[in-house]
């Protein structure tokens, strides 16, 4: 199964892999893509049997040319390091980009030794990316004291095998835009999911992740659940849901 637009956490990778096989489907693969619009076109990492690891994305030099910089002073970095990706494609048709700042972090960089999968030479960019197109005002937040990068509660739910959907809601206590945050996590469970062990589960990854607990869980249908997140009928699912009333 080849994804795209998201980071795939070992525990989706897992999920996906559970519910194929409870289809019928054995020997399933799960893996990533990174691809944006500038680029058109997409890169892929190798279809890795253990969903633990990653191969990184494989780039294809006669198509399109990367180099990560650092994203303060636009210097470019040596081979392993951390920066922001930029491109330039080379095989591009239309209006196409020069040394396109992509705004896409990667941790890792890029690396040109031999793929330990496949062993294709073509240079591999890191899968620990963070997207820009989830940098919002949202993406890292203080709660309770804490700040927080949203990408790792997604990690986080989206890893949980018993949790079919789920959203992250930032509201303010009592509805007053003048009392403290508050965290409520919205989750639609799998068929054989237990209401409180999964609750407990949440507080606990929340914890030893990222420090704090939400203050809440509510369950609800997956139904429900999918009409919240606007699942088919916004461009993009609503993860994360800002409630706090504006002073
Ligand atoms: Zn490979």
């Amino acid at each position: 199964m080849v994804l795209g637009a998201e980071r795939v956490p070992p525990g989706m990778k897992n999920k996906i892999r559970e519910m194929l096989s409870e289809m019928g489907a054995s020997e399933v693969k799960v893996f990533g893509t990174y691809g944006f619009t500038e680029a058109r076109m997409a890169f892929a990492e190798c279809p890795t049997s253990d969903p633990e690891t990653y191969s990184g994305y494989h780039l294809y030099p006669d198509l399109a040319i990367f180099e990560v910089i650092d994203p303060n002073t636009g210097e470019v970095l040596p081979e392993g390091e951390s920066g922001e990706l930029v491109i330039t494609p080379i095989a591009g048709r239309a209006s196409t980009v020069f040394r396109y700042r992509t705004g896409d972090l990667v941790r890792g960089g890029i690396v040109y030794e031999p793929c330990p999968h496949c062993g294709r030479t073509t240079p591999r960019i890191s899968s620990n990316l963070t997207r820009e197109s989830s940098l919002t005002d949202l993406q890292l937040l203080k709660i309770k004291g804490t700040l927080v990068n949203l990408e790792d509660c997604a990690e986080i739910l989206g890893g949980m095998s018993e949790i079919d959907e789920w959203q992250l809601e930032l509201v303010k206590k009592d509805n007053d835009p003048l009392e403290v945050d508050q965290v409520i996590i919205h989750v639609a469970l799998r068929d054989h999911a237990d209401e409180a062990t999964t609750e407990k589960r949440i507080c606990e990854n929340f914890k030893g992740r990222i420090e704090i607990s939400p203050n809440r869980v509510e369950f609800m249908s997956l139904e429900g659940m999918l009409n919240k997140i606007g699942m088919e009928t916004e461009m993009k699912e609503k993860r994360f849901l800002d409630s706090r009333p504006i002073v």
